[in-house]
């Protein structure tokens, strides 16, 4: 356990010192924090962005604004986002919440005990483990470790865990090898998400750039799988 917890501490600041601080997560309020977090589920950051700036100048990065907008203005002002019904249903069903169970304070909510916090907004329609954990994190400042797609594709190739591990058991293999640091936890997780998006991508990842090339399993694998064809190249070579 130990061992692997200074493995993890080992890639995290080898992650650090290649992409440097991340300075997650990108927005100018709390609220404008939350909204990213629900708009980006199943799309790209880039369409997030898109969205957020159409929601800012339509006065609707506001907890209040946001819960008595017409519904179509905010399907509208969010289309960049896939699913945008969806999405504008599930803004608009937190901003409710918040309006009418926090006083339309969301740091009323963000000020619970971060397990506490969890329940409460997985029982938001929409609301899944990732969102809240995100939420968690980079909104309320509480450290509870984000999983996510990228954590799963990099932590397996790096032979930690299993590619079907599921998002509970990914989370209790951080959770308990690392002290629960909020600027650790927050950072990890962006730096993680920096790899899988730019270096470990799906179908060919760049290893030969990656700065953890040297103790990854599956860059080791693909290593001594072209050493062995050029070696079988070489022998027909010879035999010809
Ligand atoms: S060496 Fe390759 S497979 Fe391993 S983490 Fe880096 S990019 Fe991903």
């Amino acid at each position: 356990m130990n061992h692997q917890r200074d493995q993890l501490l080992r890639i995290y600041h080898c992650l650090l010192d290649h992409f440097g601080p991340r300075h997650w997560w990108p927005a100018d309020t709390t609220v404008e924090m939350v909204i990213g977090a629900i708009l980006t589920q199943n799309v790209a950051w880039k369409n997030v962005v898109t969205a957020i700036d159409q929601l800012k100048p339509a006065g609707l990065l506001d907890i209040q604004a946001l819960a008595e907008a017409p519904k179509e203005q905010v399907a509208i002002l969010v289309r960049s986002t896939r699913y945008y019904n969806q999405k504008a249903d599930r803004l608009q069903a937190f901003a409710r919440l918040i309006v009418e169970e926090y006083g339309g304070e969301l740091e009323n909510l963000l000020s619970l005990e971060a397990q506490e916090l969890r329940r409460r907004l997985l029982a938001i329609k929409g609301i899944g483990k990732e969102t809240a954990d995100c939420i968690i994190l980079y909104g309320a400042g509480q450290p509870i470790f984000v999983v996510d797609a990228y954590t799963r594709r990099v932590f397996s190739r790096l032979g930690f865990f299993s590619e079907q591990a599921s998002y509970d058991q990914m989370q209790a293999f951080f959770t308990e090898r690392l002290a629960p640091e909020l600027k650790l936890f927050q950072e990890y997780h962006a730096q993680i998400d920096c790899l899988g998006n730019r270096l470990c991508l799906a179908k060919s990842p760049s290893c030969a750039l990656c700065p953890l090339g040297e103790c990854c399993a599956f860059a080791g694998q693909a290593l001594r799988g072209e050493e062995e064809n050029a070696i079988a190249m070489r022998s027909e070579g010879t035999q010809e």
